[in-house]
């Protein structure tokens, strides 16, 4: 297997049997693709996880912020993205699977940076027993679902398909309409295509796997820099009012965050699991900046706010305090 890719790799760098030389972006992306191929092989999830680390420590660096504190965290891998980079979450120890479980998402467009320290700040302030999770309820962090669009040479929305995985999420319309819609409203914007075919993408099969699996009992994905909450809820009126009444706390909770109905999209996530499977999905929309100091304040703004979604448990309406 591996002698197999190493002569593939040979032809692409030599340019021969006819094929002309390849260029360098192309080459760059086929080393990545080795490297990561090998360590997924290795059968060390450890040594793989340790590497992720480094390169978002390495994107965090060039963005002109102080290291994150990746490396730190015990991350498991759900899945493998299209370059073999792991895709991983932690989960809290007293997690068990229940319907009282917060999954907590980050990074599913790599180009909006400032998702993803939100998720590893959460983690940082459970660490260091800042935050002490109330007793029954779950917490389930996934940091980075796109990390070779963060982790691109040049950060990118879509991952190293060119695909944007908030548009291939399975939905009913997708056949009809996700095409359409990326054809009449995206203006075929590249950054924003669906794909040839829902659920063609590894990172959203090894989500949707994931979802399946712990049956959370909300979502909360985080982008920019749109600067709202949205909330996709589906179900009996009563599921649906206690899943409202805790987006209408969380804006209060926050600052500069207007809730606001942005409307459903065929494959994406608010679609599949928020109308779908009805579990409330929340999208929170951080406002534009990248610098370090639009990263703080992006935490002291939202942390807040974040952290009382995860004590609420939506079964009763009540927030859980410890
Ligand atoms: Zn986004």
């Amino acid at each position: 297997m591996r002698v197999c890719k190493l002569f593939a790799f040979l032809s692409l760098v030599g340019g021969v049997c006819g094929h002309s030389l390849p260029s360098h972006a192309q080459l760059s992306s086929e080393l990545v693709r080795w490297k990561w191929a090998a360590l997924r092989e290795s059968g060390t999830p450890e040594a793989a996880v340790a590497e992720l680390c480094r390169e978002i420590d390495a994107r965090y660096l060039k963005l002109g912020w102080k290291k994150s504190r990746c490396s730190e965290f015990p991350f498991q891998i759900f899945g493998w993205s299209v370059e073999n980079r792991p895709l991983i979450f932690y989960k809290a120890p007293t997690t068990q699977v229940t319907n009282k479980l917060s999954l907590l998402q980050c990074g599913i467009h790599g180009d909006e940076v400032t998702a993803v320290p939100m998720c590893l700040m959460m983690l940082g302030e459970v660490f260091d027993g800042k935050k002490v999770l109330p007793e029954g309820l779950g917490f389930i962090v996934q940091p980075l679902l796109n990390p070779d669009g963060f982790l691109a040479p040049t950060v990118q929305r879509p991952n190293a398909n060119g695909v944007d995985l908030n548009r291939n999420f399975t939905t009913s319309e997708w056949e009809k309409q996700a095409l359409k819609y990326w054809a009449d409203k995206d203006k075929k914007d590249p950054r924003k295509f669906p794909g040839e075919r829902s659920s063609s993408e590894p990172e959203v099969h090894a989500i949707v796997d994931f979802i399946e699996q712990y049956k959370p009992q909300k979502i909360i994905s985080i982008h920019t820099p749109l600067g709202f909450l949205e909330l996709d809820s589906r179900g009996d009126k009563d599921t649906v009012r206690r899943a409202k009444f805790l987006a209408i706390n969380m804006v209060h909770n926050a600052k500069n965050l207007n809730f606001i109905s942005y409307g459903i999209w065929p494959g994406s996530l608010g679609n599949y699991a928020g109308v779908h499977l009805k579990i409330p999905v929340y999208t929170m929309e951080l406002p534009p900046g990248t610098s370090l100091k639009s990263k703080m304040r992006h935490w002291d703004y939202y942390g807040f706010s974040l952290w009382r979604a995860i004590q609420f448990d939506l079964e009763t309406g009540t927030f859980r305090e410890d």
